[in-house]
């Protein structure tokens, strides 16, 4: 059995427990609603005592199954007001696996100790707690190469940026790559000022092993099975590997997509400059890299690094969903300007979809212009220097559009879309409104071609059963955020079959294809249960109106699939 690691910072007390049998078969997202569930009060204040951090691993987390270093960090997001888990790489995941924790659960509340911040470092039989109010305005960028000096090469970092310490609502947590660079962020829901509000600045994973080893009850057919598996997907994701996820850009812009000038449009005449070709042009010439592991063991490698005209490091992982919030949704058309955003939201501990969009409000208030990078620019410096418009800023999307008096203000949950166009690509439009995270395609992103494990593909402009095939796809892609991998597996039934056999060599237990779906379905049934008890019912269930009245102009398109049937998703 694995280890739950409880702690909190302000006391200097913690603990480590063996996992419950009846924890066992939980992981990842669903561990994090069954400990919410359980030990948080849905009306609880996000930012108060009772709120908890989870980090989690996933049921098969850690182990050499495919892309399985991921994990999942959730509590009760201040963006939101609901549950949130949010997913992120790097390489904390294999570090918690060697360490042999399940999950850590941070508790307390930095308030009752003055505001003091921690650094928490955790070795596989004791935690340690370091002072770090020096370190607390500090960039990511410094910080981890700070802990890295005092605690090793190999250690990997958990980090809160400036934007978590001041308590934004878009606040990220940011983990560190292969390079040990902060790059990788669970981005969503500003779980970045949760964290801070525990006391805690980072985290740091010991480069130290746990004396019990894995434990498989057939270690041969796990590792043939993971072998195959990693083979099929090093050859059949090649397109991830040669233009990153930005190699979405341009279908997205052809299907009408590609959100442009906050929503109004969803083709981008610059588009080709902003593409996944120009990016690997630009990777190719400055001596970037592309088909990059976020962490050891995945052989997808859709991350990217990214340097600048003179051949510098400028930012990592530069993915399909910043250039878009941040490029084509601002009318900025400038590559190198947004990996210049990146890396600054990166720094500060900022999720770039919610960045993007909320300048992408700013510029529809007038504030600004759309396309006017220098504004944008002037625009980070009022967050570095968290003037009041910077904290305004810092809250997201919702609290900007409204503080400045905008109409058009895409969020769902207040949480904002990513970087597809809910008309254009509707059945990711379905699941913006239902999923219990608030606008997020992670929860379930219906692209073209994708079909559910009963629903086949429908063209991603048609309306009909696209309910349906959101809900299947929903259910898929949380399976493998309960088992651990990164959805770039396929939330598919392949995936499933592929699953069923590693649960069974790994636990002797036989999965049924329905039974590992449950694992999905019944983890969204708890989320909704918990944000229900919370406040946030089916009336918060939908797009704001401009969606369904606004047509897109290429297109002719609204979203016209009726409350009715987003209601039957998960009724
Ligand atoms: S596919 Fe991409 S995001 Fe997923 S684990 Fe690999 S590098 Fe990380």
């Amino acid at each position: 059995l694995k280890k739950i690691l409880r702690l909190n910072a302000v006391t200097g007390k913690y603990s480590f427990k063996d996992e419950s049998e009846e924890w066992k078969y939980l992981g990842g997202r669903s561990l994090i609603s069954t400990i919410l569930t359980q030990e948080v009060n849905p009306w609880a204040e996000p930012l108060g005592d009772m709120n908890k951090i989870i980090i989690s691993l996933g049921i098969i987390g850690g182990t050499m199954a495919p892309c399985s270093g991921r994990l999942s960090i959730g509590g009760k997001s201040p963006l939101t007001g609901g549950i949130k888990e949010a997913n992120v790489g790097g390489t904390a995941g294999v570090r918690m696996a060697a360490l042999g924790l399940k999950a850590i659960i941070v508790e307390g509340d930095s308030i009752t100790n003055n505001n003091q911040l921690k650094i928490v470092h955790i070795c596989k039989d004791k935690v340690e707690f370091y002072p770090a109010n020096d370190l607390a305005e500090k960039c990511n960028y410094e910080v981890v190469k700070k802990l890295r000096e005092k605690f090793g090469k190999k250690s990997a970092v958990i980090v809160v940026g400036p934007a978590g310490i001041r308590r934004y609502s878009n606040s990220t947590i940011a983990v560190t790559d292969i390079d040990g660079i902060p790059s990788r962020h669970a981005a969503r829901g500003g779980l970045g000022a949760v964290l801070a509000s525990k006391g805690v600045k980072a985290i740091v994973l010991a480069d130290e092993k746990a004396d019990e080893s894995e434990e498989y009850y057939d270690f041969t057919t796990f590792k043939k099975v993971s072998f195959e598996w990693m083979t099929k997907l090093a050859k059949s994701k090649s397109v991830l590997q040669n233009y990153g996820t930005a190699n979405l850009i341009l279908p997205m812009n052809e299907l009408g997509c590609l959100i442009t000038r906050n929503f109004s449009s969803g083709s981008f005449e610059k588009a080709n400059e902003i593409s996944g070709e120009k990016l690997r042009k630009n990777c190719i010439e400055r001596g970037g890299k592309l088909g990059h592991p976020c962490h050891p063991g995945c052989p997808i490698r859709c991350s990217t690094v990214y340097m600048d005209e003179n051949g510098n490091h400028l930012t990592s992982a530069l993915e399909y969903e910043t250039i878009g919030c941040v490029g084509s949704n601002c009318g900025i058309g400038n590559l190198d300007t947004i990996a210049k955003i990146d890396r600054f939201c990166d720094e500060y501990g900022l999720d770039t979809m919610e960045f993007g969009d909320t300048i992408g409000v700013v510029m529809e208030s007038g504030l600004i212009e759309f396309g006017d990078e220098e504004g944008v620019l002037g625009l980070l410096e009022e967050i570095k220097k968290d003037t009041v418009l910077g904290k305004v800023l810092g809250q997201g999307t919702g609290v900007t559009g409204k503080v400045l008096g905008v109409r058009r203000i895409p969020v769902v949950k207040n949480q904002s879309l990513s970087a597809y166009d809910p008309r254009g690509l509707k059945g990711t439009g379905v699941t913006y409104i239902t999923s219990p995270m608030g606008a997020d395609h992670t929860a379930g992103n219906v692209l073209p071609g994708r079909a559910g494990y009963s629903q086949p593909s429908i063209h991603p402009h048609e309306s009909n059963d696209q309910y349906k095939l959101s809900r299947e796809i929903q259910e898929l892609t949380t399976v493998c955020d309960v088992v651990g991998l990164c959805f770039f597996v396929g939330a598919t039934l392949e995936t499933v079959d592929y699953l069923s056999q590693l649960l069974k060599a790994k636990f002797g237990k036989e999965f049924t294809r329905q039974q590992i779906i449950d694992l999905g379905r019944n983890t969204i049934k708890q989320e909704r249960e918990f944000n229900r008890k919370a406040g946030i019912n089916e009336a918060y269930d939908k797009l704001p109106e401009f969606f369904y009245k606004e047509k897109l102009a290429q297109y002719n398109l609204v979203f016209d699939i009726p409350k009715e049937e987003t209601d039957k998703v998960f009724a």
